[in-house]
């Protein structure tokens, strides 16, 4: 009997449950593709690592072409850096080599407006010999000018959405570590409070703000406990995060340097790592994944989605 009854009132209030929660849900999500429209269409590259040697050129050069070639065509294209094979351990007429190859690649192979960011391995000399700190080249300088940036740092507004380009690296001996200069940082703080509340953000920084691929790149468990290089992720991202919490508009994050791809949603914002166009350096997959790029959605509502897009690298 008792048995019976239950089964009657679950049959029962299934019944109800689905006459009225399915259209309400069928509803909700009608109404919001409907009415949320996208504004733009932006492919995102990253962690290209091109050099004159091996498969890189011609990689890169199907990467921009397939970008090109979609049918449904990006507006632009956001690069977040190491754009080179390497800059930070290598001589001086190596690494220009590396950069003709690069800026070849978009003179030659590309038309659409690019935004990019650096990415540790376009600095130069910071591995190597200190000898070179007083060429006018050594650090970031030289990656700024090839990249035609006025700053290493900075921020730009397409329709109703504003983009902040960060500078993921500091400089510590013999190499770098994943933070915001103090500089930096005021002046995030200041372009955040000077965007209109109706815009939207999306942060790009080479460096993950927040990732869960972290966790997978290496061995990092084999202490006993889970530990993350200060060089994988930001280790300010508690007071990155926080700063956004202030910024309700914040909305997206995009990051590279992983080569993994993951997604992160935390405290109303998404952070997005999106894999390398190089692969596991041009050789194949890094992983469980191919060499890639990403197109990313923008929406009038703040929303955002991601497509990707393993490429064919090899045509
Ligand atoms: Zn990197």
């Amino acid at each position: 009997m008792e048995s019976f009854s239950r089964k009657k009132f679950l049959l029962t209030s299934g019944i109800i449950g689905a006459g009225l929660l399915l259209p309400d849900f069928l509803h909700a999500a009608a109404k919001s593709s409907n009415t949320k429209k996208r504004v733009l269409r932006v492919a995102h590259i990253t962690d290209m690592h091109v050099q004159p040697e091996g498969a890189a050129t011609r990689g890169m050069a199907n990467c921009l072409h397939q970008i090109q070639s979609l049918s449904d065509k990006p507006d632009f294209i956001i690069n977040t850096g190491d754009c080179i094979m390497d800059a930070l351990g290598r001589e001086k007429s190596n690494v220009k080599a590396q950069w003709e190859t690069w800026n070849g690649l978009l003179k030659n192979e590309n038309s659409l407006e690019i935004y990019s960011s650096i990415g540790n391995h376009d600095i130069w000399g910071w591995s190597g010999l200190s000898a070179r700190r007083t060429d006018k080249h050594y650090g970031k300088q030289w990656a700024a000018e090839m990249l035609g940036l006025k700053n290493r740092y900075y921020s730009f507004d397409k329709n109703n959405w504003h983009f902040v380009v960060l500078d993921s690296m500091t400089h510590v001996p013999f190499g770098y570590t994943a933070k915001l200069d103090g500089e930096q940082f005021d002046w995030l703080k200041e372009d955040l409070a000077n965007t209109p509340k109706n815009k939207f953000v999306c942060v790009l920084s080479h460096i993950p703000i927040l990732a869960a691929c972290v966790f997978y790149d290496g061995n990092n468990v084999k202490s006993g406990n889970w530990k993350v290089p200060g060089a994988w992720m930001h280790k300010d991202s508690k007071k990155i995060k926080t700063l956004f919490s202030e910024h309700t508009n914040v909305k997206a994050a995009l990051s590279g340097h992983i080569h993994l791809i993951d997604e992160v949603a935390y405290s109303g914002v998404n952070y997005y790592c999106n894999g390398a166009a190089s692969g596991g350096w041009w050789k194949g997959d890094y992983h469980e994944f191919p060499p890639a790029f990403c197109v990313m959605n923008f929406y009038d509502d703040g929303s955002t989605e991601r497509e990707v897009h393993f490429y064919n690298w090899k045509a």
